[in-house]
């Protein structure tokens, strides 16, 4: 906020001390003749009276009354020579002031006369010239100075009231794309319609809604599609299973069977994607009471048949109070990561649970061939696998890691993957308690 607040404030105090002196400099040269007639006329009266109290003075004494106008008087009052009086004055000024005219300056104020001093006895004709100085040409700048300054300090107290509520609804606008990119798709910003934002935020509105209802559109017809192939699916599988009885056993028996097989890994895919799209329904998570110490131990039996030969670690600690959970959807995230360390583990896969600060660690450690960092986030989308090749050989769809992934966020919680100290992956999956 602090940020936005300096840059309009020192911008706007810039653009006001610039433009204050173009306007100032431009008033001043357009109007000058005017603005010298009139500091004249207003000081008319005093030179009328000091003329006329030098001028009654013998040439004696005239010094001595200059003196002590001079100290009577409040106004600064000097005598100087002509050439120093010359320095301050343009020609055209110069020109009046030695015809015997009284000019003025108006920025600093200063006014210049002919003094008309009697020489003293042996002097030759003096040309001095009498220098009014209503405000001292010191004080002038420092005036300035102080009366920009504090123009300038003035200025910030609307202006921090004013950066304050933008930076609070820009603050707000920036919370509702934050909550939209992590998947609240239905998060809109609150603007009111008089702020300067609002069209920003009717923009973002807008963007949201059109993402929303593109990404409701996908998924149902995914899930439609996916819906309607069953249908087909069993109808073939028991076509097959009925072709099957009807041949002998030849090599037609064979490439019915490769066929079943391919027809069940379409099923497979199929209830997937079911899975993954029911997932999106707000009435998907059913919590209740969960034993998590047995359940995980009941995904580590599921996961025997995976594991072949290889060992499974369990470090299960009883401590571990039952939480408040969907069993069925964290026995499917579990078992989905559970059985992907057993196929990618070389020789061994460990399975802990860990109390947090605010909740359960559930941690997956396997000693295979590990996750790239670069990849770490885009596994837990759908479809993506990483390497097509090490998939081929181990079967997959690549929409395990996204099911696991949306059954922890329905769950306030969330699964990470990094290195694991046995050289493979491991994948921290926390459940807030
Ligand atoms: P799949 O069903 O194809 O295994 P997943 O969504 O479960 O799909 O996993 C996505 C991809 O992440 C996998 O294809 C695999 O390349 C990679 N992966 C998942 N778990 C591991 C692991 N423990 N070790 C190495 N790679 C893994």
């Amino acid at each position: 906020m602090l940020r936005i607040l300096f840059r309009i404030y020192f911008l706007t105090a810039i653009a006001l001390v610039v433009f204050g002196y173009i306007v100032a400099h431009s008033v001043r040269q357009h109007f000058s003749s005017e603005m010298e007639r009139y500091a004249l006329d207003r000081t008319s009266g005093e030179i009328f009276l000091l003329g006329k109290y030098l001028d009654s003075a013998p040439p004696s004494e005239w010094l001595a009354r200059f003196d002590d106008y001079k100290r009577r008087h409040f106004i600064r009052v000097s005598l100087i020579p002509m050439k120093e009086a010359q320095a301050h004055l343009s020609q055209e000024k110069i020109a009046r002031l030695q015809h015997g005219e009284w000019v003025a300056n108006i920025s600093p104020e200063a006014y210049f006369g002919p003094a008309h001093r009697p020489p003293a006895p042996g002097e030759p004709m003096t040309d001095d010239v009498i220098r009014f100085d209503p405000v001292g040409p010191k004080q002038v700048p420092m005036m300035v100075t102080i009366g920009y300054t504090s123009l300038a300090l003035l200025m910030m107290l609307p202006m921090a009231l004013w950066a304050r509520h933008l930076w609070k609804e820009l603050d707000s606008l920036s919370k509702t794309a934050r909550s939209f990119g992590e998947g609240q798709l239905a998060a809109r910003a609150a603007i009111a319609k008089r702020s300067p934002v609002y069209p920003l935020a009717e923009c973002i509105n807008d963007m949201a809604t059109r993402i929303e209802s593109l990404l409701c559109t996908q998924k149902e017809l995914v899930h439609s599609v996916s819906h309607e192939l069953r249908t087909p699916i069993t109808r073939l599988d028991f076509g097959f299973e009925m072709l099957l009885k009807q041949t002998g056993g030849d090599g037609i028996s064979s490439r019915i069977r490769s066929m079943q097989g391919d027809l069940a890994q379409l099923n497979e895919l199929v209830n997937e994607l079911l899975q993954l799209g029911r997932l999106d329904q707000p009435q998907a998570l059913m919590r209740s009471p969960v034993d998590l110490i047995a359940l995980l131990s009941d995904c580590a039996s599921a996961a025997r048949h995976e594991l072949g030969a290889k060992q499974l670690e369990l470090d299960l600690p009883p401590l571990l109070a039952a939480i408040e959970a969907d069993a069925r959807l964290i026995d499917r995230a579990v078992g989905n990561v559970l059985r992907n360390a057993a196929k990618y583990a070389e020789r061994q896969v460990r399975l802990s649970a860990v109390k947090v600060g605010d909740g359960i660690d559930i941690v997956i450690d396997d000693d295979g061939p590990g996750i790239p960092a670069a990849e770490r986030d885009r596994i837990f989308e759908p479809f993506y696998r990483l390497d097509r090749s090490r998939d081929r050989t181990t079967g997959g769809f690549g929409l395990g890691l996204a099911i696991a992934a949306k059954a922890m966020t329905l769950h306030g919680g969330t699964i990470a993957a990094s290195d694991s100290r046995t050289g493979g992956a491991r994948f921290v999956m926390h459940f807030p308690v």
